[in-house]
């Protein structure tokens, strides 16, 4: 098991593949935040726990993805605990199938019903009707669509997946997003934040996350670029996302083509709104043309 950080007085992050919070709230009662993409993670979370003799009070999540919820399942049914998040990505909590539903826009092949994209349905509730002195919930739509980050008495941010490290950035440049415009005004608005540390879910802890996030904007905007570049002659939708894949060496197969495809559509509606594309329909194909 990875080690506890202590980042403040209450305050402690437990760094796994999706980095875990813990927030000491009254009569060591805890809030954890996200709980990893399995059973496994929340075992490793019991322990934590059960280590430094905290009583978990209820999990908060960033949002629905099931690496950030998969351990939910397991520690509310032990705890009789609920968990917490925005109104739009509780619904998605309670509801997994909604995940690969989205990226799939109708009832998801059976290869997109893994533990990957559909974790346990959890009893999570609206993020609003939870009050705990010390914990600040911040909007950070775009990767997901109601993404929240949640900041602590101690000045620690959890950010999700509102950005995540170089290191991911420079193996995968595209990222995915539910929503560009959206990913990149919070990205814009972490540049104006001056927190005293910063937690992606993955990624490294930051005292100053500009240059994590300048990096994270930059990459985007160098995507958008190169696909108005590549649509200065008209293609097909398919056409497009082919290329997507050979000139980014993404990987083949039903997950990657669904995550990635979901990507390059909600970049196209950036485009699109900002009447850069034009979008038509012909012999049932869909084709996209930089105007
Ligand atoms: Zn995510």
């Amino acid at each position: 098991m990875q080690e506890l950080v202590k980042l403040g007085e209450k305050t402690y992050v437990l760094l796994e593949h999706t980095n875990v919070g813990f927030y000491l709230a009254e009569n060591n009662e805890v809030v954890v935040i996200d709980t990893g993409s399995s059973k496994d993670s929340a075992k490793l979370i019991d322990k934590v726990l059960g280590k430094n003799n905290w009583h978990l009070k209820c999990i908060v999540n960033t949002h629905s993805h099931a690496d950030h919820m998969g351990g939910n399942a397991y520690l509310e049914n032990k705890y009789n605990v609920n968990s917490y998040s925005s109104n739009m990505e509780s619904f998605i909590c309670n509801n997994p199938i909604l995940e690969p539903s989205l990226l799939y826009s109708a009832s998801p092949v059976k290869e997109l019903k893994n533990h990957l994209l559909m974790a346990k349905p959890s009893h999570s509730l609206d993020i609003n009707e939870l009050d705990i002195p010390g914990i600040e919930v911040i909007d950070l739509k775009g990767h997901a669509i109601g993404q929240i980050g949640i900041l602590t008495s101690d000045g620690v941010l959890f950010t999700g997946d509102a950005y995540t490290s170089t290191k991911i950035l420079e193996k995968y440049a595209i990222q995915f997003n539910y929503d560009i415009e959206e990913y990149i005004n919070t990205l814009d608005y972490l540049l104006t934040t001056d927190y005293k540390y910063y937690v992606p879910s993955h990624g490294e802890i930051e005292e100053n996350c500009t240059n994590t996030v300048m990096i994270n904007k930059e990459t985007a905007l160098k995507v958008e670029e190169y696909l108005l570049k590549i649509l200065q002659e008209e293609k097909s939708f398919a056409n497009l996302l082919s290329q997507v894949f050979t000139d980014y060496h993404i990987t083949n197969n039903l997950m990657q083509y669904h995550l990635i495809g979901s990507t390059i559509k909600s970049f196209l509606t950036k485009l699109n709104n900002a009447s850069k594309i034009e979008i038509t329909v012909r012999n049932g194909e869909m084709y996209i043309k930089a105007i």
